[in-house]
């Protein structure tokens, strides 16, 4: 689950990492208090106007501005406020900001002054362990960096059964060329950052850049935080974190309904029981040549209801031009699992899209019969091959 940064930035500084400060607002007027308050909390003279979506590079796209006098925070409030936010991790359309973050300024005196570093820790799988990346290339894309220039990115690897160790966090610090004051601080700030990062289940910090500030304070200015959903159980208080209109509107319905669905942006709507079977579905979309237009898988019970909600789904996205179900009746029987399709199909009413139903397994011939004898415009297959094919048909026909 992703949050948003001014939610990441409280839960560090509860580890006690350092940050920018910054109140979260959602009009320009409330933007102006709140910097009046910034600079009575923190003495800031000027302050940050940041765009709260979940996307990165907000600042090359407008999203981060700089308020030189409470005037400033209200007109740059109100440009940022209802923008529609295009940046290289958004889809060309962009977000709509609807909050903005008010920040003290970390950048005084100037710009010269400062230093930016890149400081993300995430679980490297390949490994099995969680690995902190630095880099003193901060402030820019990291995925630029890593392309050309992958020596500047530091790699340190936690081992997990003894954690970090303080000659760990030592040797990050001095791979950022730092000493004195600003090294101290430095290994503080990775100290709690791991701390943080493992106590709240995360799979990724990305704290870009983390500045060196002109009188050798360490703080994250930005906070990219990803929780493992699936450690929420243990996390209460994190669940009200999660923004569901940053997210994919099908999705979070597929989500309320158990169905692990993906929205892709080819024509051929798949659902399938099983994330192997689902994947391997895809490919075979794409040798006869269709393009999937989703990943959903509706798990081990492709009952009427599931299978219901999934058409529902799968048929809201208008580039849909056929559908293939592909379920292998292993714990499920085919035959049950047509009754289910042709019950919702029944429910749905007129679905405008031919279907491809592929059953295979238990009952497969019973289950085929049934698709066949329903007379509705919905095709069985029993062979994998067989059901491309008709894929094949039904996009050629059109
Ligand atoms: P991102 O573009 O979405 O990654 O947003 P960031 O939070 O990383 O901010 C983008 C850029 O805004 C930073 O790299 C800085 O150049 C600038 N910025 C952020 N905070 C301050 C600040 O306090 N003062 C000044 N002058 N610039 C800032
Ligand atoms: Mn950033």
């Amino acid at each position: 689950m992703n949050i948003h940064e001014y939610q990441g930035k409280d839960i560090l500084k509860h580890y006690g990492v350092r940050i920018q400060e910054g109140i979260v607002v959602d009009t320009p007027a409330l933007a102006v208090e709140a910097a009046r308050e910034l600079t009575a909390r923190t003495g800031t003279k000027w302050h940050v106007i940041k765009a709260q979506i979940h996307a990165g590079g907000r600042g090359k796209g407008g999203g981060v501005k700089l308020a030189k006098s409470l005037d400033e925070v209200r007109s740059k409030s109100e440009e940022i406020l209802g923008m529609q936010l295009i940046t290289h991790q958004t889809s060309p359309e962009g977000k709509k900001v609807s909050k903005v973050l008010i920040a003290e300024d970390v950048y005084y005196p100037g710009v010269s002054e400062v230093k930016e570093f890149y400081v993300s820790i995430l679980l490297d799988r390949a490994k099995g362990c969680n690995v902190i990346m630095a880099s003193t290339e901060g402030g820019m894309d990291i995925e630029e960096v890593a392309e050309h220039s992958p020596e500047k990115i530091f790699k340190e690897w936690i081992n997990p059964s003894v954690g970090l160790q303080q000659f760990q966090a030592r040797k990050v610090a001095f791979a950022l060329g730092l000493s004195g004051d600003a090294f101290r601080e430095m290994v503080k700030f990775i100290n709690s950052l791991y701390k943080a990062y493992i106590e709240t289940d995360s799979s990724m910090f990305e704290i870009n850049p983390v500045l060196k500030t002109s009188d050798n304070k360490i703080l994250a200015v930005d906070a990219k935080v990803n929780l493992d959903d699936n450690a929420l159980y243990r996390h209460p208080d994190f669940i009200p974190l999660r923004d569901v209109t940053e997210e994919d509107p099908l999705e979070v319905e597929a989500s309320a309904n158990d169905l692990n669905y993906v929205k892709l942006d080819g024509n051929v709507g798949c659902m399938v029981n099983g994330a192997g079977l689902a994947m391997a579905t895809m490919d075979i979309i794409k040798l006869s040549g269709g393009h999937p237009a989703n990943f959903l898988d509706v798990g081990g019970g492709a009952n009427a209801k599931t299978v219901e909600a999934g058409f529902r789904i799968i048929l809201k996205d208008p580039n849909v031009k056929a559908i293939l179900i592909n379920i292998f009746g292993g714990i499920v029987r085919c035959d049950r699992v047509a009754t289910g399709v042709v019950e919702a199909y029944k429910a749905i009413g007129n679905i405008p899209v031919p279907i491809i139903v592929r059953l295979q397994g238990t009952n497969a011939a019973e289950g085929a019969k049934i698709i066949d004898d329903s007379g509705l415009k919905v095709f069985s297959a029993v062979l994998l091959k067989d059901a491309a094919l008709r894929v094949e048909e039904v996009l050629k026909a059109m």
